[in-house]
C-alpha cells in the first residue's frame, strides 16, 4: 500500500482452513512473493487480515469450534515472520482492521467514536471508542453479530439462537426463505425448494416480487434498525459505518436504522448518531491489514 493508501498491486490465491497450518503460511507467504515482486517493492513487514478470532498481541489464531484444522491455534505471526527472514508481521482481526481503514482513508476520517459493523456470509463488527478499538482481554471484543435479538429464532453458528449473524447475514436470509417456501402451501405441493446459500438470491427474489422474500428482507430490515437501536445506546457513537454486500444491496435498511435512532434511541445518540455505509468495500480489509503497522 501507499502512503495515502492506494492500493499498489494485488495478488489472489485459495487455501483451504482444512490444510496443515504448514501450507497455508505457506500459501500466504508464496502470495505476498508474488504480489511484492508484480509490484517491485522488498518486503519490510507484513500486516494480515484474518476472519477468525486473533490475539493482536502474539498474532495467534484462537480455536474456535469452527475452524479449520490447518487455522486453529495457528502462530500466524510467527510462522509467516519465520518464512520471510524474521521480519515484522502483524495480525488483526478483519472487522478491526477494516475500522482502521474506515478510519484512515473512508467514512470515519476524522471521527474518533464509531462502530463500525459489516453484513455479508456473516455478520461482525469492531467498536472504535476514542481513537482506539475496543480489543477486550483476549483481543475478542466486537462480536456484534453475536448479539441475540431473538431467543426463539433460528440457531446460529456460535450456538445461540436468534442472533442477529442467524438472521440477517446473507445465508440466513437464503435459508430464511428456503424454509418460508417450504412451509409454504404451494411450494408443499409441488416440491420445490430453493436450495441457495445467497443473500443476493433473496434480493433478486424480492425485485422479482416473490411476497415471501420481500416479507424476510422487510423482517431483517426491522431486527437490523433494532440492533442499531441498542448498538448507538451501548457505544453513544457518533457514526455507525455498514459495509459489506448485504449492506450495499439494501441501502434502505440504513434509512430505516436511521429513523429508529432518531425515534428509540436514548437522548443525546438519537440526535447525535449517524448511519452510513462504508466507502471503502472490498479494499478495506487490504488497506487496514498495512495500516496495523503503523
Ligand atoms: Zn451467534
Amino acid at each position: 500500500m501507499g502512503v495515502d493508501g492506494r492500493l499498489l498491486s494485488r495478488g489472489q490465491r485459495k487455501t483451504l482452513s482444512n490444510r496443515s497450518g504448514a501450507r497455508i503460511v505457506q500459501d500466504c507467504v508464496e502470495l505476498l512473493r508474488e504480489v511484492a515482486a508484480k509490484a517491485s517493492l522488498e518486503i519490510e513487514a507484513v500486516g494480515v487480515s484474518v476472519t477468525g478470532p486473533v490475539d493482536p498481541n502474539t498474532g495467534t489464531l484462537y480455536s474456535p469450534p469452527n475452524a479449520g484444522e490447518g487455522l486453529s491455534g495457528l502462530s500466524l505471526s510467527s510462522e509467516i515472520s519465520k518464512s520471510l527472514g524474521g521480519i515484522r508481521v502483524a495480525v488483526g482481526k478483519d472487522t478491526n482492521v477494516i475500522a482502521l481503514a474506515e478510519a484512515a482513508y473512508g467514512a470515519a476520517i476524522g471521527v474518533a467514536d464509531f462502530v463500525y459493523v459489516t453484513i455479508s456470509t456473516g455478520v461482525g463488527g469492531s467498536i472504535v471508542s476514542d481513537g482506539r478499538i475496543l480489543l477486550g482481554s483476549g483481543g475478542c471484543a466486537g462480536e456484534l453479530g453475536h448479539i441475540s435479538v431473538n431467543p426463539a429464532g433460528p440457531e446460529c453458528g456460535c450456538g445461540r439462537r436468534g442472533c442477529l449473524e442467524a438472521l440477517i447475514s446473507g445465508p440466513a436470509l437464503a435459508r430464511r426463505l428456503e424454509i418460508a417456501k417450504v412451509e409454504s402451501e404451494i411450494v408443499k405441493e409441488t416440491g420445490q425448494g430453493t436450495l441457495q446459500n445467497d443473500g443476493a438470491y433473496v434480493s433478486a427474489q424480492a425485485a422479482k416480487g416473490d411476497p415471501l422474500a420481500v416479507q424476510i428482507l422487510d423482517s431483517a430490515k426491522v431486527e437490523f434498525a433494532s440492533a442499531m437501536v441498542d448498538f448507538a445506546n451501548l457505544f453513544n457513537s457518533e457514526l455507525i459505518v455498514v459495509g459489506g454486500s448485504v449492506a450495499r444491496a439494501h441501502p434502505e435498511w440504513l434509512n430505516r436504522a436511521q429513523q429508529a435512532i432518531a425515534t428509540s434511541a436514548l437522548s443525546p445518540s438519537r440526535e447525535t448518531t449517524r448511519i452510513v455505509q462504508s466507502t471503502l468495500d472490498d479494499d478495506g480489509g487490504l488497506i487496514g491489514a498495512a495500516l496495523l503497522l503503523y
